[in-house]
């Protein structure tokens, strides 16, 4: 099976009072297994919607999505919920650390969630790999925007995900640090992780193999290479 997640005519609705907002209106989309995709598109076009989607935090309104090879509108919530905790981790573009929570616990926080017992040798090697090791016990206010992102990374990975869905990992950072997260995405990609980001850099967006553009709701084109 060479595809890690597959979309068929995706819809997501969100009722604002009386009005509905349609912000997925039928995506089709295959992602290949080690692919690393750029997801473009104006702001309110739906990205966001879709990497909740893609990343089970909610469910579509209609529509088909496969995810190695599960169903997901099949799926019960707690299943649903193993499949996001085991094989998805999120980078999001306010880091979201626990700000009460040293840098190692804010890594280890879904192994929490999951009930498993924390790994320390793997824990050490994702705080190398994210540069982190040195700033372990320091708390999230003691840390740059970048590395308040690097520790986010290292906490999308702790459960060793096979895919990973950024959304603006890179909208808060400055040019320098936004490139070392976007080395950082490549190198775990290299190292066979699926990797999806959203980004408005179309520098980034051009080093990814495939570009989908997003335009209210529908996908516009997808680039590939
Ligand atoms: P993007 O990430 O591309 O900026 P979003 O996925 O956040 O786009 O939003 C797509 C559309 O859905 C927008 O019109 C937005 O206002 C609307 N939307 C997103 N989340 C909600 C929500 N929870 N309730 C109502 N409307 C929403
Ligand atoms: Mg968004």
């Amino acid at each position: 099976m060479d595809m890690i997640l597959q979309a068929g005519n995706l819809e997501k609705t969100y009722k604002r009072g009386a009005e509905v907002v349609y912000a997925l209106r039928g995506i089709n989309l295959e992602i290949n297994y080690g692919e690393l995709v750029a997801v473009l598109g104006p702001s309110g076009s739906g990205k966001t919607t879709l990497l909740q989607i893609m990343g089970c935090l909610d469910r579509p309104s209609g529509g088909e999505l496969i995810i190695d090879g599960s169903a997901v509108e099949t799926l019960s919530g707690s299943a649903l919920e193993s499949l996001r905790r085991d094989r998805i981790g999120f980078i999001f573009q306010q880091f979201q650390l626990v700000s009460s929570l040293n840098v190692q616990e804010n890594v280890l926080l879904p192994l929490l969630f999951s009930r498993r017992k924390p790994d320390y040798a793997y824990l050490d090697n994702v705080l190398q790999t994210v540069g982190m090791e040195h700033r372990r016990k320091h708390l999230p206010d003691q840390l740059s925007g970048g590395e308040m992102q690097r520790v986010a990374v290292a906490r999308a990975l702790i459960n060793r995900p096979g895919l990973i869905l950024a959304d603006e990992p890179t909208g808060n950072l400055d040019s320098e640090n936004s490139s070392r997260i976007f080395e950082l995405l490549k190198k775990l990609n290299q190292q066979g992780v699926t990797i999806v980001f959203v980004t408005h850099n179309h520098e980034l967006a051009d080093m990814a193999g495939k570009r989908i553009m997003i335009r209210d709701g529908s996908i516009e084109a997808v680039h590939a290479g």
